[in-house]
């Protein structure tokens, strides 16, 4: 707390983990290393820059840049791109720190690091866009590589931002390398990694209701936000038989009785880069309510996929008061620490993000290991490698919560999983 004073965000999530990780203590207090827990909660590099570019009048913009490697002692740095205004130090290092152990998790060979910058790009032109990211990536560029660090997107970071980024990496180093995932399928992209966050998030959730004797078929869902997440959760969740009936962004949420017609909502948020409110115009059972968040709708099972700190305790006693059996995160750290207490007080199944939306880092790792062998995959076979990181993702939560007594807490489950195979490998390479 006195070395990072000014970042709410960061310490909430370390406060989170540590929490879990009384319990090791208690348990297997031989698991538990000081010097480790020093070193883990310290970034082992930040890197701050300026963002300099000029908009479509002529006028200069500046931006504050970062990059937080957070921690490679099992990989390469990995983790999302994240272009917001509200991006600061706080929230760059909250994400990487809840990276390191998502990536733990994947099962693959990952290190955790989170990066962005506080520029918008709403409103902005394609070509405001693009000499924004070049403008990015010529300072970026000097501290990732594919063996170093590997950036991929995040909220404002998708395919069209991901093609400037590579493209500008590509042509300072000239050499044509798998240093970003989510690349578009023309150029090194994995087919299923747009869809791989949205889908592993169903996954795990189906793992979830099917250990515990039910399964989507039949229920409602809640699901927060319209973007990549969001999409893509909703798109797989109707594949599995629910009744999707929310989606929202950041001015407010509509509400579909009828279920939400996904087509239309990709054709406002994908093609017209419109807002949500624009569904309601041709869906007349529906309605749009500004400035609120959807979790006063009755449902079932509620995803939350939008951003931080998006779930309050208010509306946890909504979601427990309307009969919700599962909440499962799709954003990174969408429910405040009262909600989730709630929630857990109450025997609603919650799982962390870093458990239940490791899918779509996963699946970059996919695309890592097919850029490295310089070939690409089926779609069929990513997705079946997903639905199997997914599932054992779910079990390690189980299984660990089981063996520290805490069964059907997935939250410690996979805050303990995650955190004891980093440690191992910090400790077998000294004090580093
Ligand atoms: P997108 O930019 O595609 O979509 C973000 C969505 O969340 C939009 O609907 C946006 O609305 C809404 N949103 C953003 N900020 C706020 C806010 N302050 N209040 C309310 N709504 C907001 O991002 P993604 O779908 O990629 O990311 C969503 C979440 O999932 C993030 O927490 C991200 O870190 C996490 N995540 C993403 C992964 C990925 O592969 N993309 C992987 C793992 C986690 P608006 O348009 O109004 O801003």
């Amino acid at each position: 707390k006195q070395r990072n004073p000014g970042d709410p965000e960061f310490l909430e999530a370390v406060e989170e983990v540590i929490k879990s990780l009384e319990i090791v203590e208690k348990v297997h207090p031989e698991l538990l290393d000081d010097d480790v827990l020093q070193r883990i909660v310290e970034p082992e590099r930040q890197i701050i820059f300026r963002v300099p570019w000029v908009d479509d009048q002529g006028k200069t913009q500046v931006n504050r840049g970062y990059r937080v490697e957070f921690n490679s002692a099992i990989g390469p740095y990995k983790g999302g791109l994240r272009f917001h205004p509200s991006v600061n130090i706080s929230i760059i290092k909250f994400l990487g720190f809840e990276q390191v152990f998502k990536n733990s998790l994947t099962t693959l060979p990952m290190g955790g690091g989170k990066g962005g910058s506080d520029f918008d790009p709403k409103g902005k032109s394609d070509a405001e866009v693009m000499r924004f990211c070049q403008s990015f990536m010529t300072e970026l560029y000097r501290h990732i590589g594919p063996d170093t660090d590997v950036p991929a997107g995040d909220i404002g970071v998708g395919a069209r931002e991901i093609g400037y980024l590579f493209g500008q990496y590509k042509r300072l180093k000239n050499e044509f390398s798998g240093v970003l995932t989510g690349k578009g399928l023309s150029y090194g992209g994995s087919l299923v990694r747009t869809q791989a966050t949205g889908y592993g998030l169903c996954y795990f959730t189906q793992a979830l209701l099917k250990d515990n004797g039910t399964s989507f078929e039949g229920k409602t869902v809640d699901i927060s936000g319209s973007g990549n997440v969001a999409i893509y959760a909703c798109e797989k969740a109707q594949q599995f038989g629910a009744k999707v009936v929310t989606m929202s962004d950041s001015n407010g949420f509509v509400y579909d009785p009828d279920g939400i017609d996904l087509a239309a909502v990709k054709e406002i948020k994908e093609v017209r880069r419109g807002r949500i409110k624009e569904y309601v115009e041709d869906h007349p059972n529906a309605t749009y309510t500004a400035n609120e968040r959807p979790w006063g709708i009755k449902c079932d099972i509620a995803l939350p996929c939008a951003t931080q700190n998006e779930l309050n305790l208010d509306n946890a006693k909504a979601l427990v008061d309307n009969g919700v059996m599962a909440v499962c995160e799709g954003a990174n750290m969408p429910c405040t620490p009262d909600a989730i207490a709630y929630l857990k007080d109450h025997n609603i199944f919650y799982s962390p993000g870093k458990a239940s939306n490791a899918g779509g880092v996963a699946c970059s790792g996919l695309e890592m290991a097919q850029n490295a062998q310089h070939l690409s995959w089926p779609a069929e076979e990513v997705d079946q490698r997903l639905q199997g990181i997914m599932n054992s993702i779910f079990e390690t939560c189980r299984d660990t919560a089981k063996e520290f007594g805490v069964e059907k807490d997935y939250q410690v489950g996979a805050n303990i999983a995650g955190f004891l195979k980093v440690a191992d490998a910090m400790k077998a390479q000294g004090t580093v």
